[in-house]
């Protein structure tokens, strides 16, 4: 079977990993990888800068989400894996340019913890009586989609939408949560909402189902009853790699026939015939038995509008965000004390440039020379896409003048030059889904399942973070050898 992979992001990457595995088993498989950049690795980028990690895009990801952890460990890199350090995660919120520590007990967006939820300076009072009145909304069945913004306003009002929602989720899609699909975004929160009404009610009761499975397993497994922790204590929320995720990226293209990868080259052309796929690139046209298309979805809808106007349009139809990181590297003895934490989000209302800041050197350990402090600003999202076009001079400006602001002309100032400035640009990349995702997304199965041998992965479809473009990656080769072989 030949099969053309296109786009060399972290999902063709897995999906020509998948296949150079069952060709290196004896599978009658050959795979060409076509990248329009002349680099591999699409969103995963690192530059080490005087022994600091600086990651251009994504820095780590969700612990909980297997497929990623294990592929490194597949890829020998198991022992460069980094929890984040979580003894000391704690997260701000820029309230009026002052920091407001995130309450204890909040989970996925919904409170569960009285005194916290009481004595945060996050919400005003208006607001912590809402909350504590959710307790009494009634069951909802969900017969439609609709906003992120919409579901949890009407249950915790406005003040948690703006100062809690959409920061959150600005931080995680560079998203907007007046266009995220709820059922999408937070399905658990959309099937609380249906059976218990009360979110906060939901909530608490999967905990303590949780609780009282742990329980049931330490006994099974004969450990003490009250040493009973949710999650395994060994399981750190995040998880990076020691050298930054492109060991990742270069694990994988160590491993790959040199001879199927080609840099430079963007597809321009995917065409169907009888026998199966032609390809066209820098001019030239070949043939393949199938196609996995890992591009964006708004440059896949390109190329597959002439085998079938509709898949192209639902593909087109997408939308993205752009986004860009800046990474400062500090002297530390130069800057005043930080806040403890990982770092501060700020809410659209409070009108900046910047969606976030993380503290580099407190989130994970061993990756910034001692003495170093690195600050990551996230800037653009849906709300914001025109930054892009701003020139990295004045990025960087922007930056260090919104730092002193929030953090402290004596923490920050604009008199304490940073050692070294990286800026970063990520155009159309996370892609957002938008309400009525779900129902998207089944018309494109349908559609792609009547193109045999064609395949779609990438973050435009069942989760924008790595573990979830790796196993969908993964599982378009698994699929493919599957029918080849049935
Ligand atoms: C700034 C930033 C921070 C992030 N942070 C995190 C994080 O901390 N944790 C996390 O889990 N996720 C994070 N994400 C999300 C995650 O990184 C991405 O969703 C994921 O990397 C996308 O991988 P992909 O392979 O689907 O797409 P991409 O990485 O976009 O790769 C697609 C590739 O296709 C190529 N291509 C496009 N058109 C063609 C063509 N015609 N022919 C050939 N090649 C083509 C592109 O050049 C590109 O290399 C972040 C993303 C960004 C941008």
């Amino acid at each position: 079977m030949r099969t053309a992979i296109i786009g060399g992001g972290i999902a063709g990457l897995a999906a020509a990993y998948e296949l150079e595995q069952a060709r290196q088993k004896g599978a009658e498989v050959e795979y060409t990888l076509f990248e329009a950049r002349a680099r591999l690795g699409g969103c995963l980028a690192s530059e080490i800068v005087g022994g600091a990690v600086l990651e251009r895009g994504p820095d780590s990801f969700l612990s909980e989400k297997p497929a990623a952890a294990e592929l490194c460990r597949e890829l020998g890199l198991g022992g460069e894996l980094t929890p984040s350090n979580d003894a000391e995660r704690k997260t701000y919120i820029v309230v009026r340019n002052r920091l407001v520590a995130l309450p204890d007990g909040l989970m996925f967006l919904v409170p569960t913890k009285l005194i916290p939820t009481a004595l945060t300076q996050l919400f005003s009072w208006k607001t912590k009586v809402r909350m504590g009145l959710e307790l009494l909304h009634p069951p909802r069945p969900s017969d439609h989609d609709e906003p992120v913004a919409a579901l949890v306003e009407r249950h915790f009002g406005r003040e948690v939408v703006d100062r809690l929602a959409d920061p959150l989720l600005s931080g995680i899609f560079g998203g907007d949560s007046a266009q995220l699909s709820a059922r999408t975004v937070l399905p658990r929160l959309v099937e609380m909402e249906s059976e218990y009404g009360s979110l906060t009610r939901g909530m608490l009761a999967a905990h303590r189902t949780m609780r009282l499975r742990a329980k049931e397993a330490a006994r099974k497994n004969g450990a003490a009853p009250t040493s009973v922790n949710p999650r395994p204590a060994t399981r750190s929320i995040f998880t990076a790699l020691r050298g930054g995720m492109q060991q990742l990226v270069d694990a994988l293209t160590d491993r790959l026939d040199p001879v199927s990868v080609r840099l430079s080259t963007p597809v321009t052309g995917i065409e169907k015939n009888a026998d199966g796929w032609k390809i066209e690139a820098r001019g030239a046209t070949e043939f393949y038995d199938a196609v996995i298309v890992a591009s964006p979805a708004w440059a896949a809808g390109a190329l597959l509008g002439g085998v079938d106007a509709a898949l192209g349009e639902e593909l087109s139809g997408i939308p993205y965000s752009s986004s860009i990181t800046v990474n400062l590297i500090y002297d530390e003895a130069r800057l005043g004390r930080l806040p403890d934490g990982f770092g501060f989000l700020v809410p659209a209302v409070e009108g900046r440039a910047m969606l976030a800041c993380t503290f580099v050197h407190r989130k994970f350990l061993g990756r910034t020379p001692p003495g170093k402090a690195v600050l990551r600003a996230f800037l653009g999202g849906m709300k914001n896409e025109a930054l892009v076009a701003v020139s990295d001079a004045e990025l960087v400006a922007i930056v260090r003048r919104e730092l002193s602001e929030i953090l402290g002309e004596g923490v920050v100032g604009l008199g304490i030059e940073p050692e070294h400035a990286q800026v970063s640009r990520w155009s159309r990349a996370m892609a957002q889904y938008a309400v009525g995702h779900q129902e998207r997304r089944q018309r494109i199965a349908e559609r792609v399942a009547a193109l045999p041998g064609l395949r779609l992965a990438g973050n435009a479809y069942d989760g924008i973070g790595i573990p979830d473009c790796i196993r969908l990656g993964r599982q378009a080769a698994k699929e493919l050898i599957a029918a080849r072989s049935s």
